[in-house]
């Protein structure tokens, strides 16, 4: 396609906004700005919206991964001056203000990017050639093909060193898609892995390792929180190694600062995220962990008419000296303060600058077990009340009526039987 033709976008009098990326904080944009009287364009690489908290549960064959994503153009049907671009925005030219993505070019009067945050391997090439991420649905379904299938390998494996590269698995970052994976895994290993493969010796052999390099897990919430969650995983069998960094990962063995290394083949890797700006922006804009620097009104910095949301963005505010954590509920209010600001600026309002209402944290480590920290009033609790607290936030939150009563019904089918008949190994066919 000739990247110098249009998208094909019709020409109007109003203004139009594009927003780059339909993750929490561009849908919430897009959704609060669709009957507003601008000319709304979403592009996504993807044509469907990922819920991100629930990736490890379709890594771990508990969730089908249609439950969890969501067609854009389904949200928006029957929308008057909303357009959906299922492309890749690949430049910015600010001054000509002008995208470019293969399809070719879009023009703006103003831009947000809502792009969210990538893997960051901190510069590591063989890490990154070999280790899993989960930073999309199709790297969850892709960690889940790999496990079942390193598996099914290790029963046709006699020797006892190449089956426990097989078998073993170590996860990389003991913030909370660490935690949750972890405890997912150990669940598998103790009521799945020996139904399904009664020929290994699942409960000797299989080891499970959750890899962090700080001296305690769940940075970012609450001490007692952090205890609880290692506690948790360690009853469950996790081998929780503190204060251990990962050097390296050569696809056969993880080596540690200290000298020591673990033979697997599997290393999932959730140590940590970077932002995805888009080429064009100026050097200046750009900040801590490649993300936007941007105002409280979102405005990237030294550009004009371009605004960041979510985890792309980093805004510094009173509490929040060192920028926002990267969450879901960040993005989606900056998303709705940004799209009311858009309001307020039609009708000659003034414009509000953005405060995060920080309505706590949560992780969950297997069923029945989670954390819960709020912060005002000060309150941290576990257990059981905590684990339905995390599946109702959670259920609420996905889009769509049918896909909140697919996961309920596979959440309530695994609390019954932990038998769900999701593990297929699926490939596309080899020519
Ligand atoms: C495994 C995992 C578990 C998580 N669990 C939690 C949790 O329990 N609670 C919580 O609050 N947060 C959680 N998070 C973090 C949360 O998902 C993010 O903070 C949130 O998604 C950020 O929203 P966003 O809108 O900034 O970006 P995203 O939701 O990441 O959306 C970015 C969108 O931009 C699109 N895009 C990117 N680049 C381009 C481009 N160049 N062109 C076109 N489209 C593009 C992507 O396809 C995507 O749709 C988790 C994240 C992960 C990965």
């Amino acid at each position: 396609m000739d990247p110098t033709t249009k998208i094909n976008i019709p020409e109007s009098d109003l203004e139009r906004i594009v927003i780059v990326g339909g993750g929490f904080g561009g849908l919430k944009l897009a959704r609060s700005l669709r009957r507003s009287n601008y000319q709304v364009v979403l592009i996504d690489k993807n044509n469907y919206h990922q819920f991100q908290p629930l990736f490890y549960q379709v890594a771990m064959a508990g969730l089908e991964p249609s439950s969890i994503v969501f067609p854009f153009r389904k949200l928006f049907q029957g929308e008057k001056n909303m357009y959906i671009r299922v492309t890749e925005v690949t430049d910015v030219d600010p001054v000509a203000k002008r995208l470019q993505t293969p399809l070719g070019h879009c023009n703006y009067d103003h831009l947000i990017i809502a792009t969210g945050a990538d893997t960051n391997y901190f510069g590591n090439e063989r890490i990154q050639e070999h280790a899993l991420p989960m930073k999309s649905v199709a790297e969850a379904l892709y960690l889940r093909n790999n496990i079942l299938d390193d598996y099914e390998d290790a029963l046709t494996t006699p020797e006892y060193d190449p089956r426990q590269e097989l078998v073993d698995i170590a996860i990389v970052g003991g913030g909370p898609t660490g935690v949750e994976l972890a405890g997912a895994l150990a669940e598998m290993k103790k009521h799945v892995l020996p139904k399904d493969y009664p020929e290994l010796h699942i409960e000797e052999e299989v080891d499970i390792y959750l890899i962090q390099a700080g001296d305690h897990l769940l940075k970012g919430m609450s001490p007692e929180s952090s205890a609880k969650a290692l506690r948790y995983l360690e009853d469950m069998g996790v081998k929780v190694l503190l204060n251990s960094r990962v050097t390296d990962f050569d696809g056969k063995a993880v080596f540690l600062k200290d000298g020591t290394s673990i033979p697997t083949q599997k290393v999932i890797w959730a140590a940590g995220i970077k932002g995805e700006p888009i080429r064009g922006l100026p050097e200046s804009a750009i900040t801590y962990g490649n993300r936007l620097a941007v105002d409280r009104y979102h405005r990237v910095k030294d550009c004009e008419d371009i605004y960041a949301v979510g985890d792309v963005a980093y805004m510094e505010e009173e509490g929040w000296p060192q920028g926002h954590p990267q969450v879901a509920q960040v993005a989606i209010q900056m998303g709705k303060n940004l799209a009311g600001n858009f309001k307020r600026r039609k009708k000659g309002k003034e414009l509000t600058a953005f405060s995060y209402h920080d309505k706590g944290s949560m992780a969950t480590i297997g069923r029945a077990r989670a954390v819960v920290d709020i912060p005002k009033p000060s309150i941290h609790f576990g257990g059981i009340f905590a684990w339905l607290v995390w599946l109702l936030v959670h259920l609420f939150a996905i889009l769509g009526t049918k896909n909140k009563l697919f996961v309920f019904l596979n959440w309530v089918v695994n609390y019954i039987n932990y038998n769900q008949s999701l593990r297929l190994i699926i490939k596309p066919k080899v020519k």
